[in-house]
């Protein structure tokens, strides 16, 4: 079998890697890992999954790849920057035939932003190539990297994913099936993956639930996405989600099930609610959008001073903060206007031009909150920067009361499982009181969405039930849901791997 036709080496002059000077005001957003897609069957696979990539554009701007079967070879085209930079040119989807597709839009939190970290990974294994889409992170990945090498493995890219390719590849076990089962029983954290062979569409996703991943039908041919708003996107029908711990195998017989973990309570990420996933998605059964409704809802129940405005920190403010001023009565007002076209910013030469340049992607309505006692509303606060410099812009704009509200409760811990968050030491929550935070925000008041309030709103009355969290929400409660074996030499010593153990 050719190795596939990777066109990897062109690399595109104008996303040669981010040249990007982050806009102030972005410095400070939580970013998600990444967003599978997959499709099996259909004549135009790779076009189809460009537009599902497009729609998960917000799970990663950093990179994006496509690698196809065509009945006898793989076609692979991984490009650093947006689906649009590269899938959109007709003579890119030309040079990927075939009818089943696997994809990948990435944002780094394991592996530098350098074209051998972009996804799908690609590895010829003696049972024929095989291509991996992952999103999440594996919480065992460098102990697992450190026995590979340490075996003779032999790395083409710096990130975790990769182990799961030379996993696979060591199995001893006769079908692709068990080998793949075999990895996954290796590796520890959270994984939604996609992944291609000469004759089968895979998807998986890890015993807890922590990323999603979706099944939806376009014309009688499976898709395998991390949202639904990507099955939106291409006019595909919605079947299910797949389940925590199970692989589900597309071949021409058909679908084929398997669970070969032990059965564990699910704990999806809270955070697809509260800011990744794209408010028009359906993640778990809700309706993200009415999810951060009833967070702003919540909020306006727990904490409501006397205001005149709310006004949403755009985008993924928005929802939260209709859901306050539906609930308080209080008018809802944009007063921050986000520019949607600043896309690549390009080098400014002193701070002061540096300072006039925040305003790029946000700048104050004045017709919205002069001479008002306003409240903002945003999803999260991490660092504080963002909020920092839009409490400054609305007293600039001549906000007589400047109000700060986080539709999520403070973020005291790091994430292991695909989040690009800081340590502790990074988080302004986990080293401030709430009074020093307001200080530093230069608000009058503020305050956090509780945990408890943030179950409610989710449906459970009862709150946060600490003996059986419903979701992963370690970065507010510490509770975290896996072994962390890279993270923590309180950690015992990482499992042995089975195949290894077999191999010495
Ligand atoms: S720490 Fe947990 S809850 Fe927070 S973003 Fe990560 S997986 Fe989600």
């Amino acid at each position: 079998m050719q190795a596939p036709s990777d066109h990897a080496e062109q690399l595109d002059p104008y996303s040669s890697g981010p040249i990007e000077l982050q806009d102030d005001l972005e410095g400070d957003t939580l970013r998600e890992e990444c967003g599978v897609f997959g499709i099996f069957g259909h004549p135009e696979a790779a076009a189809i999954t460009a537009l599902g990539l497009h729609a998960l554009q917000h799970r990663g701007q950093e990179a994006c790849g496509i690698v196809t079967f065509d009945g006898s070879r793989f076609h692979s085209e991984r490009r650093l920057g947006l689906v649009g930079d590269t899938f959109s040119r007709r003579e890119v989807i030309e040079r990927l035939p075939g009818s089943t597709a696997v994809g990948h839009v990435r944002y780094s939190t394991t592996g530098a932003t350098i074209l051998r970290n972009v996804q799908p990974l690609f590895a010829e294994l003696n049972a024929g190539g095989f291509a991996v889409g992952h999103n999440g992170n594996l919480t065992n990945g460098l102990s697992l990297r450190r026995e590979l090498v340490k075996n003779g493995a032999m790395m083409q890219s710096t990130t975790d994913t990769e182990v799961i390719l030379h996993l696979v590849a060591q199995s001893k076990r006769g079908h692709f099936v068990d080998r793949f089962i075999e990895a996954l029983r290796a590796i520890e954290g959270a994984y939604s993956l996609v992944a291609l062979t000469n004759k089968k569409l895979v998807g998986a996703r890890d015993p807890l639930g922590i990323r999603p991943l979706v099944l939806g039908d376009l014309d009688g041919r499976p898709i395998l996405t991390s949202e639904t708003c990507a099955l939106d996107m291409i006019g595909a029908k919605y079947v299910r989600d797949i389940e925590p711990g199970e692989i589900i195998v597309f071949d021409e017989e058909g679908a084929h099930t398997h669970k070969p973990f032990p059965p564990k309570p699910a704990r999806p990420c809270i955070f697809e609610y509260i800011y990744f996933s794209r408010p028009d998605s359906i993640v778990g059964g809700r309706s993200v959008y009415e999810v951060r409704k009833a967070f702003g809802a919540q909020l306006a129940r727990e904490n409501h001073p006397d205001i005149d405005v709310v006004v949403p920190v755009p985008d993924s403010g928005v929802p939260a903060a209709v859901g306050y001023s539906q609930y308080s009565g209080v008018p809802f007002e944009l007063g921050i206007i986000r520019n949607h076209y600043v896309g690549r910013t390009f080098i400014q030469p002193t701070q002061s031009v540096r300072e006039l340049g925040v305003r790029m992607k946000h700048s104050a309505n004045r017709a919205a909150i002069e001479g008002k006692r306003i409240l903002l509303i945003d999803d999260s606060l991490v660092r504080g920067t963002t909020s920092k410099k839009i409490v400054r812009m609305m007293r600039d704009a001549g906000a007589l009361e400047v109000h700060f509200r986080l539709a999520s409760p403070p973020i005291l811990y790091p994430d292991y499982y695909g989040i690009d968050l800081p340590d502790r030491g990074g988080l302004l929550a986990a080293t401030h009181t709430l009074e020093e935070m307001r200080e530093i925000i230069g608000a009058d008041s503020l305050a956090f969405l509780s945990i408890d309030g943030m179950y409610r709103a989710m449906g459970y009355p009862g709150g946060r039930d600490p003996a059986n969290p419903k979701f992963a929400d370690h970065c507010f409660t510490g509770a975290y849901p896996t072994h962390l074996t890279d993270h923590s030499e309180a950690e015992p010593q990482p499992r042995q791997l089975s195949l290894l153990a077999e191999a010495s």
